[in-house]
């Protein structure tokens, strides 16, 4: 089978490595340069990584990542409202790890050796003519495929080409991201600030801590260019001596720092004919409950499955599986996601007043019911 892989992200990769282990070669396409980029912090549940044990590069990737051993939520002004153990979950399915984006992309790349991936190339046109699909590359050149798969993220391109344009899901928040020491914050803790039209969270990696600082999208907060270091320490002054530590490590003007607008997507059709959606390109992912990436390896798993169980003949039935056992789960979880925004994302203060009082007397299975319904079930 000729298979494409637009995208060489956390859902490429991993079905590109879960392939070749099986014997079968796909093409990988990947729009950025390379893999250099700082890119951003992960929280990997054992959803996810699962799949790395059977990749053998489990080991090495729980060796350098971070153990998240508790789970923190603080007041607009950096009280504490409540602590949770992940103790329970470890000792169930395994730990919450956190890594890097760029450490997990090139820990699956050492599963790849020298497969062909093609940097700099995007997809620009896809034409389904009966068992095959003709693609146009961003270069100008064509090529024939059996299946192209769109694991290009978010804003996904085979998404809108293959399916049309499909409805965002906007909060209307969004947030700048940094990077802060490690050692000048928790190291094994999530803390997050669940403010009042603000929002505050850190996130320990090996690396570093990822910084998230979010708030509605509207006024001059998103700008970047002058001000913007002074419009964000205004912005989350007031909120305890964590965030003042990490607002002291922001990056001056010159810098470029990445927005992340708060935005999810799901698409109607995963599948149709010979063109597949993998990861955020079928449903994307808001980062509350952290969920993203571990269900974009999962979703690779169940696709590499299905195709090593079919021939070319019946590839659109073995597509058709895949989608059976994907969807739900992926939009459930995607649910809770989007219901861990509403309590996250509030500008009223006497809202998140409510908010916080009742957050204590949440449990974690409570915040994300189907991410922990989802921990016992069979895919
Ligand atoms: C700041 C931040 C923090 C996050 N934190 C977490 C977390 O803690 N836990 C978690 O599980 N998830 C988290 N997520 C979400 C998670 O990163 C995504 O859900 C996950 O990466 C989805 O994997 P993917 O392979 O579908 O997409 P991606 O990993 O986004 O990969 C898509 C790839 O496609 C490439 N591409 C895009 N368009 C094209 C094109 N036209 N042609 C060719 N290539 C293209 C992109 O360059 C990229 O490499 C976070 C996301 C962000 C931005």
């Amino acid at each position: 089978m000729r298979i494409l892989i637009v995208g060489a992200g956390i859902g490429g990769m991993t079905l590109a490595a879960l392939l070749k282990q099986r014997g079968m070669q796909a093409t990988l396409i990947e729009r950025a340069a390379n893999f250099d980029h700082a890119g951003y912090m992960l929280g990997l549940w054992p959803l996810g990584y699962r799949v790395l044990h059977g990749l053998g590069l489990y080991e090495q990737f729980a060796a350098t990542s971070i153990e998240c051993k508790h789970y923190e939520v603080r007041d607009n002004h950096g009280t504490l409202v409540k602590n949770w153990s992940m103790q329970p979950i470890a000792d169930r399915f395994g730990p919450n790890l956190s890594c890097t984006r760029p450490q997990l992309i090139k820990l699956l790349q050492t599963a790849l050796g020298d497969a062909d991936i093609r940097f700099n190339t995007a997809i620009e046109a896809i034409n389904q003519r009966g068992e095959a699909v003709d693609v146009t590359f961003s270069d100008g050149s064509n090529e024939t495929f059996d299946l192209v798969v769109g694991a290009d993220g978010l804003h996904s391109k085979v998404r809108s080409l293959a399916f049309g344009e499909q409805p965002y899901y906007h909060t209307n928040w969004g947030g700048w991201v940094w990077w802060v020491d490690v050692n000048a914050v928790p190291k094994e803790t999530f803390v997050e600030h669940w403010g009042a039209g603000r929002f505050f969270g850190i996130y320990p990696t090996i690396n570093g801590a990822g910084v998230y600082a979010g708030a509605p999208i509207d006024g001059a907060f998103a700008e970047p260019g002058p001000g913007r270091q002074k419009r964000i320490r205004e912005q989350f002054s007031g909120m305890g001596e964590l965030v003042d530590i990490c607002l002291s490590a922001l990056p001056d003007d010159s810098k470029d720092l990445f927005f992340w607008k708060l935005s999810d997507v799901r698409s109607k059709e995963w599948a149709r004919g010979r063109v597949v959606l993998l990861g955020d390109a079928a449903a994307g992912f808001l980062p509350t409950a952290g969920i993203g990436a571990s269900m974009a390896m999962e979703s690779a798993a169940v696709l590499a499955d299905e195709l090593s169980r079919t021939n070319n003949q019946f590839l659109e039935h073995a597509l058709s599986l895949y989608v059976k056992r994907r969807k739900h789960r992926v939009e459930s979880t995607q649910s809770d996601s989007r219901h861990l925004a509403k309590m996250m994302f509030i500008k009223s203060a006497t809202v998140a007043h409510i908010r916080d009082v009742a957050t204590k007397f949440y449990s974690l299975e409570q915040l994300a019911s189907s991410i922990a319904k989802a921990f016992d079930e069979p895919i």
